[in-house]
């Protein structure tokens, strides 16, 4: 069994490297949060008294942190200085593409194998060990990495090089924010033509209007049992989250020349609903913006 350094123990991470140990890896778990820690260790790692302490002498070394400047941080501050030769790295944060490259290159310069590996599925996924990762790194990197990943989730994909793993993320999210907005908009237009929401739902979702935003995450109370909309949009997928996603596409759009008329119309609708109350309900929850309901508790 190996011995992993799991850093960022949040809503995310916090399932995952109970995983790690409940698969009988020897984890040395450590965050800016004792509570977190504590957490951790309740479910079976070892707490470390920093990134750099959990980090020395391991084999493989996992991070889920909130953006790429922390990323950024803990990887030159921490993680590189105090790693051992050839210890596996794999980021499992959403970053921007740019931090991801940069840090994936400076990793391999030293020798160490890394991959992006931005993951979906959510909080629900994390803990029960079914996330779906998008890898980036070398192909040598990937074969290591697929071990501990294939743990914590039911796919592990290699999307290319370097930095491919979290393209793959925010295109992949740029798509669910459209198509989310998209059904929100058919269900308010259907209520406002009289049609019944669940009748609506079983032709759409038979139809061409099919989406996992509709199928899997019916934005409208009732179709779909697991739906935040069934508890009151209560995350789930927060919208800040999503449009921290969106905001991800959109530079990474304008420094690669991409046209994203849709992307930039979904980021602004998530920006608004951000700005009037909706930060921290489930990003399906902009279907009560657009009906006309939504009111900021
Ligand atoms: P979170 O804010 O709950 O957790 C982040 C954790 O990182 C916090 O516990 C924080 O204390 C810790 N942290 C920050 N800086 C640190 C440092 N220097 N050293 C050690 N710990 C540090 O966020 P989350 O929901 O767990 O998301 C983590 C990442 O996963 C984000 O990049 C997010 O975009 C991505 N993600 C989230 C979801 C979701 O549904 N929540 C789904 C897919 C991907």
């Amino acid at each position: 069994m190996a011995v992993i350094a799991f850093i960022g123990l949040g809503n995310m991470g916090s399932g995952m490297c109970a995983n790690l140990a409940k698969a009988g890896h020897d984890v040395r778990a450590f965050d800016l949060s004792a509570d977190a820690i504590k957490r951790a260790e309740a479910a079976g790692a070892k707490g470390a008294a920093s990134a750099a302490d959990a980090v020395a002498g391991a084999d493989a070394i996992v991070t889920m942190l909130p953006a790429g400047k922390h990323v950024r941080a803990v990887y030159e501050g921490e993680v590189f200085p105090n790693a051992k030769p050839g210890a596996l790295m794999m980021d499992c944060s959403t970053i921007d593409v740019a931090t991801a490259r940069s840090v994936g290159e400076a990793a391999a310069a030293k020798g160490f194998p890394f991959v992006d590996a931005p993951v979906s599925g959510g909080v629900a996924g994390a803990e029960a060990g079914t996330l779906t990762f998008m890898v980036g790194g070398p192909e040598d990197a990937f074969s290591k990495a697929e071990e501990f990943l294939s743990i914590m989730g039911k796919a592990v994909i290699h999307a290319g090089d370097a930095g491919t793993g979290q393209a793959a993320k925010i295109c992949n999210n740029m798509l669910l924010g459209i198509t989310m907005i998209g059904t929100c908009e058919a269900f308010a237009l259907a209520e406002k033509l009289g049609l019944d929401q669940q009748r609506f739902f079983d032709i759409a979702s038979k139809a061409s209007g099919q989406s996992w935003s509709m199928t899997s995450y019916c934005p409208v109370p009732g179709p779909v049992e697991a739906s935040p909309a069934n508890r009151g949009y209560t995350p789930g997928f927060a919208t800040a989250m999503m449009l921290k996603d969106l905001k991800l596409a959109m530079d990474a759009a304008a420094t690669s020349g991409a046209t994203t008329p849709m992307g930039a119309q979904a980021e602004a609708l998530y920006a608004l609903f951000d700005n009037l109350g909706g930060r921290n309900a489930d990003f399906s929850g902009i279907y009560k913006l657009l009906q006309g309901s939504w009111k900021a508790e």
